[in-house]
């Protein structure tokens, strides 16, 4: 049994309880893990509490050097941590590298901002006699962290790595069906010289340990992501405790491919924006408005694509997508592409589970795509989270942006064209945090990243991250 790690120390539930880790491509236990209570939650929450004076006070390079040794130490256990996303998550061995990968650089990323002095203030001078006005940046205390399951190591990353750089402490609940590798993570942080008690990670339902992070009176922030519906029920609970909240939810991205598009460079990266992670990204592409005279052409090689995607278990090397992580999941793709079908959709590519060897026991779905799908289907208006790409023939590009916009989502958006003045139209004028053009879809750590809309709220990545992790302060100062 994996435990959590409360205070740099494994700790199991009091209560005794576990919950069970299961491998998306086999439906087979791969570990359990405890399933803490809210005493449990709090004891993790008192022990960051307990860690904050002296981590919060060391010089900023001191506990930049110690998260750049954990860092390091990360990297010295890529296969081990990769392994384990794989086994647990569904998604290719490789894909598990490179998120292990960028979880040690999301360390590396605020640890050397905060080195070099990023976390600046400003100073000015007022119209008071003698008087200097300074602007400082505190941190909070002790933040919480609730992270989803599609990319659990980048997204506890991105809370985690700016929270502890700015010196807050922190309590991370990963979700239920991906603790391991996060707990495995925590264990190397510790390894690597992590002062006790300043990262501890609690593995329990949502329900439980994450509303005792989110109602607990010590706890002053929660960076959460997931979906949609959770993150309104967050910010609800957030509010007895005015307590600070980035939520990052769920996503609906609209790609638009113009007439005037390289329909090779957007067959290509709404390929990989639909397909990565087996369509089970907050920042996939899950609407395509393509114009008129491409439209057979994008369909043809888009359609191509999917079909020559090759579609296998995440430990076999040669497997380009995996499963879907959950039976859930699967039955909900299915249902939205049999509403697309019932109303007139085309089934161009997949639309069913591959059989055969391997396949009859995890949850694997084919990459789909469907065009013909009336305006009203569910497709078009809910997040689809999951290998299903529906395709739209627009008329001009004005019916496309502003079908782009019929979406209750603003996370992201992209648009593929060479004329200067529609990729300014679309960067004016979709409602979105993100806008691509002639770009996969993926996000920068250099980057400030946050939906609008239903898509979230406050921003992680780049530097406006570390205004999230710290409370502003005005200090008069004035001669006597
Ligand atoms: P989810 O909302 O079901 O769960 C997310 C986390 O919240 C889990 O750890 C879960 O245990 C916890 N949780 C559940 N109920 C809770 C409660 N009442 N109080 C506190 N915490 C609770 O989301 P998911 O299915 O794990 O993730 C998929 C969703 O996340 C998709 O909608 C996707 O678009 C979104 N997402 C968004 C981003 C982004 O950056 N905007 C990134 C990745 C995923």
């Amino acid at each position: 049994m994996a435990l959590m790690i409360i205070n740099g120390q494994p700790v199991a539930a009091a209560s005794g309880e576990t919950m069970e880790v299961r491998n998306p491509a086999t439906n087979q236990v791969v570990d359990t893990v405890p399933k803490a209570s809210a005493e449990d939650t709090r004891k993790a929450i008192e022990a960051a509490a307990a860690a904050f004076p002296k981590w919060s006070s060391m010089p900023a390079h001191e506990r930049a050097s110690i998260l750049l040794k954990t860092a390091a130490h990360v990297r010295d256990h890529l296969k081990e941590v990769a392994e384990l996303l794989t086994a647990e998550q569904g998604k290719p061995i490789r894909d598990s590298h490179i998120e292990a990968d960028r979880f040690a650089a999301g360390i590396e990323q605020y640890a050397g901002l905060v080195a070099g002095g990023h976390l600046k203030g400003e100073q000015m001078s007022l119209p008071q006699y003698k008087a200097m006005g300074l602007v400082v940046r505190r941190p909070m205390g002790v933040t919480g962290a609730i992270i989803p399951w599609n990319f659990p190591l980048t997204l506890f990353a991105n809370k985690m790595a700016p929270a502890l750089a700015v010196g807050n402490t922190v309590v991370a609940k990963p979700a239920s069906t991906t603790p391991l590798a996060t707990l495995k993570l925590a264990e190397l942080m510790y390894e690597a010289g992590l002062p006790e008690g300043v990262l501890n990670v609690v593995t329990g339902p949502g329900a439980v340990v994450g509303e005792e992070l989110i109602r607990h009176p010590l706890v002053r922030k929660i960076g959460f992501t997931g979906e949609t519906v959770t993150g309104q029920r967050v910010m609800a609970s957030a509010a007895p405790e005015i307590k600070r909240v980035t939520l990052e939810l769920g996503g609906s991205d609209p790609a638009i491919v113009c007439d005037d598009a390289d329909v090779e460079l957007a067959a290509k990266s709404i390929a990989i924006g639909r397909f990565f992670n087996c369509g089970q990204a907050c920042l996939a592409v899950k609407r395509v408005y393509v114009q008129e005279p491409v439209a057979e052409e994008f369909i043809e090689k888009i359609t191509s694509r999917a079909q020559r995607l090759k579609v296998g278990p995440g430990s076999d090397p040669q497997s380009q997508m995996g499963p879907m992580h959950t039976e859930g999941g699967r039955a909900g793709i299915e249902a939205q592409l049999k509403d697309a079908v019932d109303r007139g959709g085309k089934v161009l590519a997949g639309g069913k589970r591959p059989t055969g060897d391997g396949f009859d026991k995890g949850w694997f779905f084919e990459p789909t795509v469907i065009t013909d799908v009336p305006a009203d289907a569910r497709v078009w208006k809910e997040e689809t989270f999951g290998p299903l790409l529906p395709i739209m023939v627009v008329k001009d590009f004005e019916e496309a942006l502003q079908r782009a916009n019929e979406s209750e989502y603003g996370l992201g958006s992209s648009i593929f064209t060479r004329d200067f003045g529609k990729a300014q139209r679309a960067i004016d004028e979709i409602q979105a945090g993100y806008t691509w053009v002639n770009s996969i879809q993926v996000a920068y750590d250099e980057l400030p990243f946050g939906g609008w809309k239903h898509s979230g709220y406050g921003k992680e990545h780049g530097t406006d991250v570390l205004d999230y992790y710290t409370e502003e302060k005005s200090v008069i100062l004035a001669g006597v």
